[in-house]
C-alpha cells in the first residue's frame, strides 16, 4: 500500500510548523492566565464576599467575542481557529466536584484550566483533610467544601450552578437527586448509574425539580471522533455497512470498587464496553433493534467473583448496519474502533477512547491503487469540552447534548446484552426511527459568537 498522508483534510502528521508552536505557546499562556484569574476570583469573592452574578446577568454577559490576529499562514493551508475566547472568571458557571478520586484529581480538576465558560466552586469529598489540601490548589474558598454528610447545604450556596457527580456508579443515583433538590443542575460521570430503573429516577429528579442533567460522555464531544461521525453520515467513502470495535484494559487490584457489583453495577460492559457502544451508537445516530451478547470470567479469577471479565456483543441498526464489540477486564489495553464501507474505503480511531493522542486512519481505494490515510482534526481536552457543553446549556437554557435519555438508552441496551448472554439468544429492542432520537442541542449550536 502507498502512503497517502491525510490527503483528506490535515497536516501531515509529524511536521511541527510555526503555526502550532504559536498555538501551543499561547495555550500555556492562557491556560496559567486563566487558573491565576480563578484562583484571585474565588479568593477575592471568599474575602469581600462580591455578589455573585444570576443566571440573567451571566447570559446577557456571556457573549464574547476572539481576540483577531492577521492570518500567519498561505491560503493554502489548513485555516486558522479562531482564538479562545474565554468568559471573565465572575461570569463562569460554578461546578461542584463530588469525588475527588483518579478522575477528578487528574483529569477533571486539571481541564478547569483549559475551559472558557466554567470554573470550581466547591468540593465534596468524605476526607476533609485531602479535600483542604485540593481546595487551596484550585482556589476554592474552605467555606465551599462539603462532606457526604452536609452536602445538601449545598442548596446555601449560590456560587454553585452545577454538580458534577465523580463517585462509583451505584452512588450516581442518590447524588443526582439530592443536587436536583438542592436546586443544581447535574453533570454525571458515565455509566450513568447500575441499572434503567435507577437512570429513569434521575431522569425523573431532575425533571421535577426543572434542573438539567447530563451525563459525561466526553467522546461526543472529542473532535477526531466527530470528524469519523461526520464521515459515516455523509458516506464519505460509500455507506457504513460494518463496524468493530474494542475497549480492553487489565484491572488489577482485586478490593477495588470495580469489581464490586453493588458499587459498579456491573463489569467491563458498563465501566469501558460501553465506550463502544455509545460510540457506535454516535457515529450512526441510529438505535439498535436487535443485540447479542457472550460473556466469559476466568474460574478463580479473584478479581471476576462478583462481575464480569469479558463480553462480545453485536448490535444490529435498522439501516442494516452491524456492529461487533470486545470488551474485557483481563487483557492488555486496547481501544479502537474501524468502520467498513462500501466504495472501497475504511476508517476508524485507534487509540478512538484514551484521554489524548487519537487520530484518524484507514484506507481508501483510488484509481486503483489501495491509498493508507491519516486525519486529525486536533487534539483538545475532551474533559473540557465536556464541562463548556455543560456550562454553555446552562448559560443559554439549552437541553445538553448528552442528556439523561442518553445514559438511560445504554442501561436498556446493556441490560439487554446481559439477557442475551444469560439465555443464549438474540434480544431484540423497540425499533426507533428518529435519527439521534435522545441527544440534546448540538455543541455546534452553542457557540458563542
Ligand atoms: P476512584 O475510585 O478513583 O474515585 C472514587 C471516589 O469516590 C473517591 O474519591 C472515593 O473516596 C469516593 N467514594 C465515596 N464512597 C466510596 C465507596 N463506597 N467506595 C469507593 N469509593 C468511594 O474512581 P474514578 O476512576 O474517579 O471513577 C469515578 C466515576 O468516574 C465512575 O463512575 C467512573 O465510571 C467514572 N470515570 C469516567 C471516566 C471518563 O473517561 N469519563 C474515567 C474514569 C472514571
Amino acid at each position: 500500500m502507498k502512503d497517502l498522508n491525510d490527503t483528506i483534510d490535515s497536516p501531515i502528521e509529524g511536521e511541527y510548523t510555526r503555526r502550532d508552536f504559536l498555538t501551543n505557546a499561547g495555550k500555556g499562556i492562557l491556560a496559567a492566565t486563566v487558573l491565576s484569574s480563578i484562583a484571585s476570583c474565588t479568593a477575592d469573592a471568599q474575602e469581600g464576599g462580591s455578589k455573585s452574578p444570576t443566571d440573567k446577568d451571566i447570559h446577557a454577559n456571556s457573549v464574547t467575542k476572539p481576540i483577531e490576529l492577521k492570518p500567519l499562514e498561505d491560503k493554502s493551508e489548513k485555516p486558522q481557529e479562531p482564538l479562545p475566547a474565554p468568559l471573565e472568571p465572575g461570569k463562569r458557571v460554578g461546578f461542584a466536584l463530588v469525588g475527588l478520586g483518579n478522575l477528578t484529581l487528574a483529569e477533571l480538576l486539571p481541564a478547569f484550566g483549559a475551559c472558557q465558560y466554567a470554573k470550581v466552586t466547591a468540593l465534596v469529598s468524605g476526607n476533609p483533610e485531602k479535600a483542604k489540601k485540593v481546595a487551596k490548589q484550585y482556589g476554592v474558598p474552605e467555606k465551599s467544601i462539603y462532606s457526604y454528610q452536609n452536602f445538601d447545604n449545598i442548596k446555601n450556596n449560590p456560587d454553585v450552578q452545577v454538580v458534577y457527580i465523580v463517585l462509583p456508579n451505584s452512588m450516581h443515583e442518590e447524588f443526582t437527586i439530592r443536587s436536583a433538590k438542592a436546586g443544581k443542575h447535574v453533570l454525571c460521570e458515565k455509566p450513568m448509574s447500575i441499572n434503567s430503573q435507577s437512570a429513569q429516577r434521575m431522569i425523573e429528579a431532575c425533571e421535577q425539580a426543572g434542573k438539567k442533567l447530563m451525563i459525561a460522555y466526553r467522546i461526543q464531544y472529542e473532535p477526531n471522533n466527530k470528524k469519523a461521525k461526520e464521515w459515516t453520515r455523509s458516506e464519505k467513502m460509500g455507506k457504513v455497512k460494518v463496524i468493530d470495535a474494542a475497549n480492553n484494559q487489565n484491572q488489577g487490584d482485586p478490593g477495588q470498587w470495580r469489581l464490586k457489583k453493588a458499587l459498579a453495577g456491573g463489569g467491563s460492559l458498563p465501566d469501558i464496553g460501553i465506550y463502544c457502544l455509545n460510540t457506535i451508537r454516535y457515529l450512526l445516530g441510529e438505535e439498535p433493534v436487535q443485540v447479542t451478547g457472550t460473556i466469559y470470567s476466568t474460574p478463580n479469577d479473584p478479581r471476576f467473583k462478583e462481575v464480569e471479565e469479558t463480553v462480545l456483543f453485536q448490535l444490529q441498526f435498522p439501516s442494516g448496519v452491524l456492529a461487533n464489540c470486545t470488551t474485557s477486564y483481563g487483557v492488555h489495553d486496547a481501544q479502537w474502533y474501524r468502520c467498513y464501507a462500501d466504495k472501497g474505503g475504511y476508517f476508524g480511531l485507534d487509540p478512538a477512547f484514551s484521554y489524548q493522542g487519537l487520530q484518524i486512519d484507514g484506507a481508501q481505494v483510488q484509481d486503483g491503487l489501495d491509498l493508507k490515510l491519516k486525519s486529525s482534526a486536533g487534539e483538545k481536552n475532551q474533559f473540557a469540552l465536556e464541562i463548556d457543553h455543560m456550562a454553555q446549556c446552562v448559560l443559554q437554557d439549552k437541553k445538553p447534548f448528552t442528556p439523561g435519555e442518553e445514559g438511560l438508552q445504554d442501561h436498556l441496551i446493556m441490560e439487554a446484552i446481559y439477557e442475551s448472554a444469560r439465555t443464549g439468544k438474540p434480544v431484540k429492542l423497540k425499533k426507533i426511527d428518529k435519527q439521534d432520537a435522545f441527544r440534546g442541542t448540538s455543541p455546534d449550536d452553542l457557540k458563542i459568537a
